[in-house]
């Protein structure tokens, strides 16, 4: 079988072989309930108490401060629509977010448009960056919330999360950022960046899928999302996943324990991608050049479909993303490629390649060995090409 090489560590990772371990004896003789009173259901309960202190530990937070969640998609969800629903009894209707919000958060905002609420939706600028004075000037007596991505998904780029929490300090709004791809590859500490609530994904840091958490500071209120038992403190109920729960905080403590020294590597891994692809004509980097993640490259080559590209580079055994969304049913191109002000015609042509502590320099290499070429047969096709040779140069 030929070996496949993951670059798409921003869409998922693998669970690592001591996670996998940390989680095995949960569903085997350790099965019990953390709700049950004996022995088995305590042992469980304990598993719980001591993940959630270790992941508080990894972001600066009080142990009962964390709440464990399916993923990232609920704690934003939670997050977004606890607050509104609350403050909107006070009379505070508006939210404020950025145009380069993953969908979690996008659409989450739009559902509560349509519920009455109203939304301003902040420019970025070309390197994917909300400016701080913008949000100061967006923020009205009414808005009830904040919600700015961390370090966004398909770019890159890291916000000056720090800042854009101090507007809102200032101004006596709540602000939350959708940090799963932050947490567990940027160092976080919500005390010291003044942050209200914080979403968490285990699996886009070598946990499992379908486990999570939403920090949530002391004294923010927040309506509950899932009603039911006493779970979670009574605000997300739900029998815990308890394996899952252990796993993340493996997953993430490793990361942090390991982040300096995996970011380095990983800086080195890119920067050899984007110098070698930008040598390829007609091509840019998207995202900022420096306040990016580690593992994140993200290019654009005129003249070729993104999908066709994704096609080409599986054939080769690479499994690589695209900013366009063709995979799910619609020919749009990615509303962060947009957000940065590239034409459509040039988003189509998107590649993203994101990296993890899986990666070496030799899967580098080999990336960059097929690349360039497969770029070249797809221009050679493309119509396109041929117009934006005969019209430039
Ligand atoms: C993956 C991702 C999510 C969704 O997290 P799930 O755990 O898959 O629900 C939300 N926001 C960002 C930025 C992501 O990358």
């Amino acid at each position: 079988m030929k070996k496949i090489i993951y670059f798409d560590n921003a869409a998922t990772t693998n669970v690592t072989p001591k996670v996998l371990e940390s989680m095995l004896p949960f569903y085997k003789d350790n099965f019990g309930n953390p709700s049950s009173i004996y022995s088995l259901g305590r042992d469980a309960y304990k598993a719980i108490d001591k993940a959630r202190e270790d992941i508080a530990k990894c972001i600066g937070a009080d142990k009962n401060e964390i709440y464990f969640t399916s993923g990232g998609s609920e704690s934003d969800n939670w997050a977004i629509k606890g607050v509104a629903y609350t403050l909107a009894k006070t009379g505070k209707n508006h939210i404020i977010t950025s145009k380069i919000e993953h969908h979690a958060v996008l659409h989450t905002v739009e559902a509560l448009f349509k519920e009455g609420f109203e939304v301003t939706y902040l420019d970025v600028d070309s390197d994917g960056l909300v400016s701080p004075e913008s949000l100061k000037n967006a923020i009205r007596e009414d808005t009830a919330l904040v919600s700015i991505i961390y370090a966004n998904n398909e770019i890159g780029t890291i916000q000056d999360i720090d800042a854009l929490a101090e507007v809102c300090k200032d101004r006596g709004v709540i602000s939350h950022t959708d940090a799963v791809q932050a947490v567990g590859h940027v160092p976080i500490n919500v005390k010291k960046q003044g942050i209200d609530l914080l979403s968490i994904s285990g699996h886009k840091f070598h946990g499992p899928k379908g486990v999570g958490a939403l920090y949530i500071k002391k004294g923010i209120k927040l309506g509950n999302l899932i009603e039911g038992g006493a779970q979670e403190n009574g605000r997300r109920a739900g029998t815990e996943n308890v394996a899952g729960i252990v796993g993340l905080s493996v997953a993430l403590q490793d990361a942090c324990d390991n982040m300096a020294k995996r970011n380095e590597q990983l800086i080195k891994m890119r920067e050899v991608l984007i110098e070698e692809l930008s040598k390829i004509d007609r091509s840019r980097l998207n995202g900022h050049r420096t306040k990016r993640l580690a593992g994140n490259v993200n290019m654009c080559f005129e003249g070729i479909e993104g999908e066709s590209l994704l096609l080409m580079l599986d054939a080769a055994g690479i499994c690589a993303s695209s900013g366009s969304a063709c995979t799910s049913g619609s020919l749009d191109p990615s509303h962060v490629l947009l957000a940065i002000g590239l034409p459509h015609e040039v988003a189509h042509g998107s590649l993203r390649l994101s990296l993890s502590d899986i990666n070496t320099p030799e899967e580098v290499e080999y990336a960059l060995s097929v690349i360039p070429s497969i770029v070249d047969k797809l221009r050679s096709m493309s119509p396109l090409w041929e117009r934006i040779i005969s019209k430039g140069k």
